[in-house]
């Protein structure tokens, strides 16, 4: 499937997100905040390829290679590209960002072997937090937000109060199906009041068009239709998969990727039957459950 070129939106002065359309699997955003004098970077690419375009873009935007980049969350399409910005670049991230990055290591490597990824270096954040975390870029304050498990136990959300702008990682897809495989449903509803409590007009979401806090309610409104599905599901004795085949997805049909309603029930069964948020599901059962619900094609790294 042939994917459009990266491209870079301007939301506010200093402020750039970098877009990878069409923000399906392995195609992640990006962004940077620059005074000119110095620069953060928000979260990198899947492949090398991919993060030294982005380098380009950053260089091409005229300001400095960034010293300061930060991770979102672990995951690969997000992280893999951070050697490429080391060590002149300081990696910053949660405390379990790095723990689970060091875990999953060469994952995504493993799940996609046809995907060209290029040399990657796992590169787990340098200086991690724990609750919050501000970068002063300049003038430009950055605060750094973790919202609890959400996305993943190790979510980061980069919030520009003057600009008016957040970066939410993975807690929101724009256009694309939320995935809580190795999150919580009712930790990801949690943070969507953490979100809500910030005074946005931007939002760059992790995958997808920078759009707008109403892509709150839309990400809320999936979250509780897979609560009620995996809760009858749940009472009836279904298996997850029997679940997912048998929704009526309405209006998130149109979204990207809609297998991963499967994941996401099997995480909300595991809060049902009482696992802590975040605890690890069986990803192959889950891998294998998504390709299923594609009519047997696996699932596609499009980087
Ligand atoms: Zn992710």
């Amino acid at each position: 499937m042939p994917v459009d070129d990266p491209y870079l939106v301007r939301p506010a002065p200093g402020v750039h997100a970098y877009v990878q359309p069409d923000g399906g699997w392995c195609l992640n955003n990006a962004g940077f905040v620059s005074d000119g004098g110095r620069t953060l970077l928000v979260d990198t690419a899947a492949t090398e390829r991919r993060a030294l375009a982005l380098r380009e873009a950053v260089a091409a935007a005229g300001v400095p290679l960034p010293r300061t980049v930060v991770n979102t969350h672990h995951h690969g399409d997000h992280t893999y590209g951070n050697s490429v910005f080391t060590p002149e670049a300081l990696v910053l991230g949660h405390e379990n960002a790095r723990a689970e990055q060091l875990a999953a290591g060469h994952q995504l490597e493993m799940i996609w072997p046809g995907t060209d990824f290029g040399a990657v270096d796992i590169t787990a954040p340098d200086l991690t937090y724990g609750d919050r975390a501000t970068v002063h870029v300049g003038a430009t304050e950055v605060r750094i937000v973790h919202p609890g498990v959400a996305h993943t136990t190790g979510d980061s959300v980069v919030w520009l109060p003057a600009q008016r702008v957040v970066f939410t990682g993975d807690l929101v897809f724009a256009g694309g199906t939320p995935f809580l495989a190795m999150g919580s449903l009712a930790g990801s509803l949690r943070a969507l009041d953490l979100l809500r409590t910030l005074d946005t007009e931007t939002v760059v979401p992790g995958h997808g068009p920078l759009t707008d806090p109403s892509a709150y309610d839309s990400t809320e409104r999936y979250l509780r239709y897979v609560a009620q599905l995996a809760g009858d599901g749940y009472a009836k004795g279904l298996a997850p998969l029997e679940v997912a085949r048998r929704a009526d997805l309405g209006e998130f049909a149109a979204w990207r990727e809609s297998e991963r309603l499967v994941a996401n029930v099997h995480r909300a069964y595991a809060e049902l039957a009482g696992e802590p948020e975040g605890s690890p599901l069986d990803l192959l059962a889950v891998l294998t459950d998504m390709t299923l619900m594609n009519g047997g094609t696996p699932i596609l790294c499009h980087a």
